[in-house]
């Protein structure tokens, strides 16, 4: 069957075709050991990948194209990230000077993620130190995951090098950033690095906010995105007000009177920092208080725009003492974390008084405005609707 003529690639190919039709016949929980077999081919081939990066670069054959550098020529052919053509590159580097790591990952002993670590640590305190200890550390990477390994790869940065994990510290602090993005298909990207003390701050401050309430159906990163919308609410005070009745970051939206009032067809809401939000999201904005310029035509703009959209602190003081928490059944997040709803909108003319309103968490006003339900109070019960099936469809095509 195995030709002499077949490259090694040949092979691997023809064995991938074989190992899927292999798996398929293979009980589902019967799949972890197989799982763990492949990820392990997979990290001895970055080893082996590595060796011929590292020749490569040597000689120079990513010039071929006009690639400047082996990073580019990554990105380009090997289908990777800057950052993690880097990474592959650099641990290529480092692992010529640590030929116990390279061995070690050859045989599936450690995984890559062992070996990258092991490469950042020679890049810090240089390969000669790693060296000493390679066995050491080899053998803790063999017992732990890498998450816990670059741990223990940290703690022997410092016992060498006192100085030198200052100076990295240093250096990793030069490369914190945060960046918001464009909007772009619905969706803002929010991405960013900082340093492990301002992970921690932010961390703390915002999972008080993520934990899951009773019968809670968000993921654990839609929770942390909730949360962390939660803190910015509140705005730059920092300050948890006891009722949450304090003023709301202002955000300024340009809706038309028709975006308002829900009429089908009316322009989106234009954002100050450009991108645009649904109609239906104009409407939960304007509910407690956060639009601030709206544009249209005539009368009704002066109705509008002149009419109560604050909350006044004296309502939001009763609504607090009346519903506690927010009213949608089974949810109980606190006061602080919800906003004044109005039962009839107060985009369609509904009044802020007590009787018309309703406090709901952030993610639950959501769903009485996006997502279409109802809530209603019924003999000082609540009640929440389901929407119809059509409004659940546009808003899934939205
Ligand atoms: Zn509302
Ligand atoms: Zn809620």
């Amino acid at each position: 069957m195995c030709r002499a003529s077949e490259t090694p690639f040949e092979r691997i190919e023809s064995a991938i075709r074989d190992l899927r039709g292999w798996l398929a016949e293979q009980p589902g929980s019967q799949l972890g050991a197989a799982i763990i077999r492949g990820r392990q081919v997979i990290d001895r081939i970055e080893a082996v990948n590595g060796e011929a990066t590292r020749r490569f670069e040597k000689a120079g054959g990513y010039r071929a194209d006009g690639s400047l550098g082996m990073v580019p020529w990554l990105r380009t052919h090997g289908k990777l990230s800057a950052g993690a053509a880097a990474e592959h590159l650099e641990t290529a580097r480092q692992l010529e000077q640590l030929p116990r790591t390279e061995e070690a990952l050859a045989r599936g002993e450690i995984g890559y993620q062992h070996a990258v670590a092991m490469a950042r640590t020679a890049e810090h305190v240089g390969a000669a130190q790693v060296r000493k200890a390679e066995s050491k550390l080899l053998k803790a990477a063999e017992s732990m995951d890498p998450g816990q390994f670059v741990g223990v790869a940290k703690d022997f940065e410092h016992q060498v090098d006192a100085e030198s994990a200052l100076t990295e510290a240093n250096r990793a602090h030069q490369r914190r950033y945060l960046q918001i993005g464009e909007a772009m298909s619905g969706l803002v990207r929010i991405e960013g690095q900082v340093t492990p003390d301002a992970g921690a701050i932010i961390r703390t401050a915002i999972e008080p906010y993520a934990k899951p309430s009773k019968g809670d159906e968000r993921t654990t990163g839609q929770r942390m995105a909730d949360a962390l919308l939660e803190v910015c609410r509140r705005g730059g005070t920092g300050l948890v007000s006891g009722n949450g009745g304090g003023p709301r970051p202002q955000l300024i939206i340009t809706a038309a009177v028709d975006t308002l009032a829900g009429i089908d067809g009316a322009p989106a809401g234009q954002l100050e920092w450009g991108g645009t939000v649904s109609a239906e999201t104009v409407r939960r904005l304007a509910c407690d208080s956060a639009i601030t310029r709206i544009t249209g035509l005539g009368e009704l703009e002066w109705e509008i725009t002149h009419a109560s959209r604050t909350i006044p602190p004296s309502t939001r003081r009763a609504l607090v003492a009346r519903d506690h928490h927010c009213v949608f059944p089974g949810c109980d997040r606190p006061a602080p974390w919800c906003d004044g709803h109005h039962l009839i909108f107060w985009a369609d003319g509904g009044p802020t008084k007590l009787e018309n309103l309703g406090l709901v968490c952030g993610p639950h006003h959501r769903k009485v405005h996006e997502e279409g339900w109802t809530l209603k109070r019924e003999d000082d019960r609540w009640v929440a609707t389901p929407p119809p099936l059509r409004v659940a469809a546009r808003a899934r095509s939205a």
